[in-house]
């Protein structure tokens, strides 16, 4: 396929040309008609699969001149950086269209970017902190936008932008075309996704399961955290063979945990790198475990994507994926560049089913390694690993308040209440004989009869 195939137009094709780019990457040819179509798209490319212009084609040759203030599309993006490089590409791309292009983001004097807002704009590429501080001062006008682009979706809402983002819609106009893409699929992108979109579109550049063939997988079963916890030590005594190992959690509190549990055992040989820590400290851990100054890296699956580091001896997944393409991603991170790779997998008895939806993916099972017999199993339990329901008749039972089950996670009675909207707020409102809240104009009239 070339971009001839995309129907762009004259300004486009030259900009390309002076680009020296002939053909769409995957990632584009897919979306192309997709975005172009005005649904809303969920795309999942990573860096460097040409994803910028995968959105931006089709909307720079849908955007017609105008001379409007206010902007049509709006980019989101988490870090300033992306800023600089979205606005960068987009540039590129609208080398000969009459567009006008600003990135704003937060660290920087705001007046500056006031000014440029004051002047008109069409295509705004933005953090959502400064975006929102700019809206509220009244300064940008948002009611014009048309196209919502949120790009790195996945890491934005690891680095917790999730309210900012929902601010941010409660001020978009409802009619608009929400674009979203993201590298990896998480649960928090998931619910994003459920909440806020219509009928949305999905398109991906099939991430193969067919796993590079130089990666020797293996499995544990393992019952419960402290158990994998005795196992991973002891894997990790093995420092000849286990030499660069770069060790997987779903989650920044797991990572967290894990690298915690392990400090005592590996405290010079170890770093961790997830979305709570500075961007100074997760600079310092890839390069440190990149120079082989530690040996083992504990990471999350949105901090770790993109991570290019050579030599890496092992991936541990101490959790199973949910997703099947995280896995993919996961080892692909070992057997780079056709030198030999390999990869273990503890999974739960709770993870099974996660196990089984990657093995389909790669129409393989993974070979089983059967447990040591001198890896200690523990019986401890994680609150979460704990039993949510308790035993009926059991004589042993704890008293209710003592219970750690269900009953503990059960909501407080004034806190079960579900959101009842309008008609909670009246009744609290009837009761306290005053508006709860102090906008609530219609109170006087309710009350007065
Ligand atoms: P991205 O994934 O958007 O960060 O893009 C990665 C790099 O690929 C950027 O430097 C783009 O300029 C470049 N690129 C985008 N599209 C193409 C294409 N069709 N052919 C060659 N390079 C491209």
């Amino acid at each position: 396929m070339t971009f001839q195939d995309l129907k762009l137009n004259t300004p486009l094709y030259n900009a390309l040309d002076d680009l020296g780019f002939t053909n769409p990457t995957p990632i584009q040819a897919e979306a192309f008609n997709v975005v172009a179509s005005g649904s809303d798209v969920v795309g999942i490319a990573q860096t460097g699969t040409g994803k910028t212009f995968a959105y931006m084609l089709p909307i720079l040759r849908g955007l017609k001149y105008s001379e409007q203030e206010s902007p049509r599309v709006l980019v989101m993006v988490p870090t300033r950086e992306l800023v600089v490089q979205v606005v960068d590409e987009i540039e590129k791309l609208a080398k000969y269209i009459n567009v006008r292009v600003l990135g704003v983001y937060g660290g920087v004097n705001i007046n500056a970017q006031k000014r440029a807002v004051a002047e008109g704009i069409d295509i705004i590429v933005a953090t959502p902190g400064r975006l929102y501080d700019l809206a509220v001062s009244r300064v940008l006008q948002l009611k014009t936008i048309q196209k919502l682009v949120i790009d790195e979706v996945d890491v934005m809402l690891d680095l917790g932008f999730r309210h900012q983002l929902i601010n941010i819609f409660d001020i978009l106009p409802e009619r608009r075309q929400n674009i979203m893409f993201s590298a990896t699929m998480t649960e928090d992108v998931d619910a994003l996704i459920n909440d806020f979109f219509i009928a949305p579109k999905r398109v991906s550049i099939a991430v193969s399961g067919t796993p590079l063939e130089n990666i020797d997988q293996h499995k544990y079963a393992v019952p419960n955290f402290y158990t994998k916890l005795n196992l991973l030590k002891e894997i990790l005594k093995d420092t000849e063979t286990f030499n660069k190992v770069l060790i997987f959690v779903g989650f920044k509190k797991m990572a967290d945990r894990l690298f915690d549990a392990l400090d005592e055992n590996f405290h010079d040989e170890l770093c961790v790198i997830h979305s709570n820590k500075t961007q100074n400290y997760r600079l310092r851990s890839i390069e440190q475990f990149r120079a082989g100054d530690n040996r083992i890296l504990v990471a999350t699956d949105v901090m770790a994507r993109g991570l290019d580091i050579d030599n890496v001896s092992h991936v541990i997944n101490f959790d199973t994926p949910n997703f099947p393409e995280n896995y993919m991603h996961r080892i692909g991170r070992t057997g780079r560049a056709e030198r030999e790779g390999k990869s273990i997998l503890f999974y739960t008895e709770k993870e099974q089913e996660a196990l089984e939806r990657i093995e389909g993916l790669m129409q393989m099972t993974i070979p089983e390694i059967e447990f040591p017999e001198n890896v200690a199993i523990s019986t401890d339990l994680l609150e979460e690993e704990r039993p949510q329901i308790l035993e009926r008749n059991n004589p042993l039972k704890l008293r209710d308040e003592d219970a750690p089950g269900s009953a503990f996670h059960e909501k407080k009675e004034k806190n079960s209440k579900e959101n009842l909207g309008g008609s909670y707020k009246f009744k609290i409102a009837a009761k306290y004989k005053k508006p709860k809240t102090r906008g609530d104009k219609n109170y006087n009239k309710r009350n007065k009869k």
